[in-house]
C-alpha cells in the first residue's frame, strides 16, 4: 500500500469508528484529519512524513522533547519488570520512589501523595479530600467549594462543578453541585476593573474576601489554577493575586487547592507556578507533565495535617474510600521518574527564562496587528486574544472561529496549535530551542496574516 493509500484508509476508519474529544464531529467527518505516526524533539510526524513543530506539546504535556532517550529507556527498564500492579493493598518501587521525589520538590509542607491517571480525577480526589478532611474532624457544615468564573479543572462531574467556563460546563449545571463563584483576575476583560493590574488583584480578593466573610463556616476549600487560567484561555493573573488568596484562606480557615495540572513542570518557567509566590497550598493537583507527557498519571498531594485527620479505627469511617485502578501505574512512575532526572540532568529549568525572553520578543510582533487585542505569558505558556475590534476589545462572533482558522492554516507552515476560543495558544515542550520558538511564533503570526491581512 502507498503511503497516501495508507492514510486514505486510516482517515476512512478514524472517521468510521472513532469519536474526538471537544470536537464537533460533524465538522470532523466532513475534513481531512491528520494522522500523527511518529516524533522526534518537539517535532511531530504524519502519515505521509511531513513535520510540523509540537506547539502545544501535545495537549500541554510534553517536557522534554518526544522519544527522550532516557524516558524511552525507563519505560522499557520497567517493562521488563512489571507493567501494572495495584496500590490498592499493595505497594511497588516506582510509586514509593515517586512519591518521595515529588515531596522533595514541591512546596515546604506538602507531605503525602495520592495518585490518579488524569487531571480531573487528581482534582475529584483533591475536591473529596477537602469535603471529608472537615468531615472527619466533626465541622459537617464545611462542604461547599469557592471557585473561580472561567475556571477548568476537567470534565468529571465534581471538576466540571468548581468549573466556570459556559460553552463546556453551562449544559450539566442540573448535574452539578452549587459552588460560590469569585471574579477571575482576567485583566483585559475584568468587569471590575479593567486594564489595571493591581487595580484589579485588589478588587477581585476584595470580592473573594467578601464572599469567605460571608460563608466561611461552610467553605471547605478553594480552588484556584495558580498564576495562569489555561483553558480559559491562558489568562495571566496579577502578581500577588495567589499569595492574596492563601492568606485569605488562612483568615477564613478554609483549604486551599492548586490545580497545578496545566502549570505544573515548568510551564511557567519555575517548577510549579505556586513557587512563584512562595505558597504553599494545602492540596496540589499535578498531572499531564507529571510523566514528561508520556504516560497518564496525576496526583493530589497534600499535608500531614489533612492527612492526619483521615486516620483513625477502620470502624470510624474515617478511611479515603476512593481510588482507580492503575493509580500508581509502575510504567507511568518510573517514567516520571527520569523525568524528573532529566531535569536535573539537562538543567531544564535553568534554560528557561531565556527561552521565556525569546517568545516574548517574538510574539511582540503580534502587537500591531489589528486584530491582536493581548498578549499574555507566563514563562513558556502564552495566549495571543484576537478581537474584531481593538479599541472597543470588541469579540469575533463565535461562527468566525478566526483563532480555529488562523491554528488550522498554520499547519500549512509546518506547526501544530489549538486554540482556545479566540485566543491562539503556545505552549511548546520546554525542550524547545529558542530557533524552534521563533519558528513557531513566525509560523502563527504568518497564518494570522493570511486569515486576517493586516
Ligand atoms: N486542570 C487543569 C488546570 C487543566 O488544564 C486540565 C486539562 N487541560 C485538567 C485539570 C484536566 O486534566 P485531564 O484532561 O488530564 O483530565
Amino acid at each position: 500500500m502507498s503511503p497516501d493509500d495508507r492514510t486514505q484508509s486510516l482517515r476512512a476508519a478514524d472517521k468510521r469508528y472513532l469519536w474526538h474529544p471537544f470536537t464537533q464531529m460533524r465538522e470532523w467527518l466532513d475534513d481531512e484529519p491528520l494522522i500523527i505516526e511518529s516524533a522526534e524533539g518537539c517535532r511531530l510526524f504524519d502519515t505521509d512524513g511531513n513535520a510540523y513543530l509540537d506547539g502545544v506539546a501535545s495537549l500541554w504535556c510534553n517536557v522534554h522533547g518526544h522519544r527522550h532517550p532516557r524516558l524511552d529507556a525507563a519505560l522499557t527498564q520497567q517493562v521488563s519488570k512489571v507493567s501494572h500492579s495495584t496500590l490498592l493493598g499493595l505497594s511497588n518501587p516506582p510509586a514509593i520512589e515517586l512519591a518521595e521525589r515529588l515531596i522533595s520538590i514541591v512546596p515546604d509542607g506538602l507531605s503525602r501523595v495520592f495518585y490518579s491517571e488524569n487531571g480531573a480525577s487528581a482534582v475529584e480526589a483533591a475536591l473529596k479530600i477537602a469535603y471529608q478532611y472537615w468531615r472527619n474532624l466533626g465541622e459537617d457544615k464545611k462542604t461547599r467549594f469557592v471557585a473561580l468564573d472561567l475556571a477548568y479543572h476537567g470534565d468529571t462531574l465534581g471538576a466540571v462543578s468548581v468549573g466556570g467556563i459556559d460553552i463546556y460546563h453551562a449544559a450539566y449545571r442540573p448535574l452539578l453541585f452549587d459552588v460560590l463563584r469569585a471574579p477571575t483576575p482576567y485583566v483585559y476583560r475584568s468587569s471590575l476593573v479593567r486594564g489595571d493590574p493591581e487595580g484589579c488583584r485588589d478588587a477581585c480578593l476584595a470580592r473573594l474576601e467578601a464572599i469567605l466573610e460571608a460563608h466561611y463556616d461552610e467553605v471547605a476549600a478553594v480552588i484556584v489554577e495558580p498564576l495562569v487560567q489555561g483553558a480559559a484561555g491562558i489568562i495571566v493573573h496579577p502578581d500577588g493575586y495567589l499569595s492574596g488568596v492563601r492568606d485569605l484562606c488562612d483568615r477564613y480557615g478554609t483549604l486551599l487547592i492548586c490545580d497545578e495540572v496545566a502549570t505544573g513542570f515548568g510551564k511557567t518557567a519555575r517548577m510549579f507556578a505556586c513557587q512563584h509566590e512562595s505558597v504553599m497550598p494545602d492540596l496540589l493537583v499535578l498531572g499531564k507533565g507529571i510523566t514528561g507527557g508520556y504516560l497518564p498519571l496525576s496526583a493530589t498531594l497534600t499535608t500531614e495535617e489533612v492527612f492526619e485527620a483521615f486516620l483513625g479505627p477502620y470502624e470510624e469511617m474515617k478511611t479515603f474510600f476512593h481510588g482507580h485502578t492503575y493509580s500508581g501505574n509502575p510504567l507511568a512512575c518510573a517514567v516520571a521518574l527520569a523525568n524528573l532526572d532529566v531535569f536535573e540532568e539537562e538543567k531544564t529549568l535553568e534554560a528557561l527564562p531565556d527561552k521565556a525572553r525569546v517568545l516574548a520578543s517574538s510574539l511582540a510582533k503580534f502587537e500591531d496587528h489589528p486584530n491582536v487585542g493581548d498578549i499574555r505569558q507566563k514563562g513558556l505558556m502564552a495566549g495571543v486574544e484576537l478581537v474584531r475590534d481593538k479599541l472597543s476589545q470588541a469579540p469575533f462572533d463565535v461562527s468566525e472561529r478566526v483563532a480555529w482558522r488562523v491554528s488550522k492554516n498554520a499547519r500549512n507552515h509546518g506547526v501544530i496549535v489549538r486554540p482556545l476560543g479566540d485566543v491562539l495558544v503556545f505552549m511548546p515542550p520546554l525542550a524547545i530551542s529558542k530557533e524552534e520558538i521563533q519558528e513557531l511564533v513566525g509560523a502563527v503570526y504568518e497564518s494570522l496574516c493570511e486569515i486576517l491581512p493586516p
